[in-house]
């Protein structure tokens, strides 16, 4: 697999999508002259001239004068880079029983990172609790700055263009407009919403290893169980962004009762509070803490290993249809216990093998997630670096970040 930093962007020609061009070049370049900008992007002198003077004034781009390389007699050729100090976006990932607010700069690193817990399941408690954590988190961390958008991202179903919740069982949230919402909370700051497992993949192609001009299907397995699958830069989505659903897949010999009222679904045999409940009930942890389960199973523990093994294993024989109907490039993992275990790991491409026909002639490259850190703050923060690195001139010149 070649790296993100090989691919080529290319502009259609529509200005606020040149504009996207460059400043997504500038991501993967780092601090280039303009000429040199103007050559990988393909974009002409004066349209680079021009977006970059855009940029600057959005406050998402910045001249780096202190290096500045003389050549001659001429013009010092003054770089461009992005403004990864005073440009911000903010991010609110809803989980299953807690918030996660943080504040990425543009190359999608993490300022700042809090996690609050809910206050029961209601959306607007909940959306109350999370527009205070960030405003705190911005007040405490970058104080006069103020975010060029929001992202939230959750489980479940997400309806990226009407910023709604469609359905999230475990929350027992249908239709929630969470992005309208949270916008109301934030003093009409920019929100945009859409699935954690999307979102991921989207970092995965602007930060981390994943070259666009390649698919890739997904899984993410928290307490939530869901799917993305992206030709390119685009997600396939489907009527209200509805694709990806696997939580209720049917697992072979699994009995855990599911949310939706039917036992043995792929959501509630991986999720981590059925990992939770079972190792509570066998001794393996005291406190009822999937933190505390993954840490003894650092620690070698022999029984967390084994459910971790067989976590991976289920979720591979779940990836082999998917795999020999899509045949991707690349399967992209979001999981902990395939990015820590080796044993889990290997369980995972085993299942996959045997359970994939395309796999034994065509195997995909099987990675896990470079954000295994913080999945989850990548996730909110990347919903608004998407919108702003496909069409940065929609940032206002008043609202720039600096
Ligand atoms: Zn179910």
């Amino acid at each position: 697999m070649q790296s993100a930093a090989e691919s080529p962007v290319r502009s259609t020609g529509h200005r606020s999508d040149s504009a996207g061009v460059l400043l997504r070049t500038l991501l993967r370049q780092g601090p280039s002259p303009r000429s040199t900008l103007a050559r990988l992007s393909g974009l002409s002198p004066a349209s680079v001239t021009g977006h970059s003077a855009s940029l600057i004034m959005r406050g998402l781009v910045t001249e780096l004068p202190e290096a500045v390389a003389r050549t001659g007699m001429g013009r010092p050729h003054m770089p461009l880079g992005l403004n990864t100090r005073g440009a911000l976006v903010g991010g609110v990932h809803i989980a299953v029983e807690e918030t996660t607010v943080a504040l990425l700069d543009l190359r999608g690193t993490i300022v700042a990172e809090q996690t609050v817990p809910h206050p029961g399941t209601d959306p607007s408690a909940i959306l109350r609790t999370a527009a205070d954590a960030l405003t705190d988190l911005m007040a405490a961390h970058t104080p006069g700055v103020r975010p060029l958008g929001v992202g939230v991202a959750t489980g479940g179903w997400v309806d990226r263009d009407s910023g709604i919740v469609v359905e999230h069982p475990m929350l027992g949230w249908h239709d929630v407009a969470a992005a309208r919402l949270l916008a109301g909370l934030l003093d009409g700051l920019d929100v945009h919403l859409d699935s954690h497992i999307r979102a991921l993949v989207r970092a995965e192609q602007l930060f981390g290893r994943l070259d666009t001009r390649h698919s890739v299907l997904a899984l993410f397995v928290g307490n939530v169980v869901d799917a993305a699958y992206a030709v390119g830069e685009h997600a396939i989505r489907g009527p209200r962004s509805g694709a990806g659903d696997v939580a209720h897949w049917h697992v072979a010999g699994s009995d855990w009762a599911c949310v939706c009222g039917q036992t043995g679904c792929l959501q509630a045999t991986l999720s981590e509070r059925r990992l939770v409940a079972d190792a509570l009930g066998t001794g393996v942890i005291r406190d009822p803490s999937f933190d505390e389960l993954v840490a003894v199973a650092e620690a070698g523990n022999t029984a967390a290993r084994e459910m971790f093994r067989e976590r991976a294993a289920i979720a591979g024989r779940a990836l082999g249809p998917l795999v020999d109907f899509l045949n991707p490039d690349t399967v992209l993992i979001v999981e902990p216990g395939v990015a820590r275990f080796d044993e889990a790991s290997a369980a995972l491409r085993t299942a996959l093998d045997e359970c994939s026909a395309v796999v034994r002639g065509r195997r995909p490259s099987v990675v896990v997630s470079s954000f295994m850190h913080s999945p989850l703050a990548v996730a909110a923060g990347t919903v608004a670096l998407d919108v702003l690195y496909s069409d940065p001139l929609a940032v206002q010149p008043g609202k720039k970040a600096a």
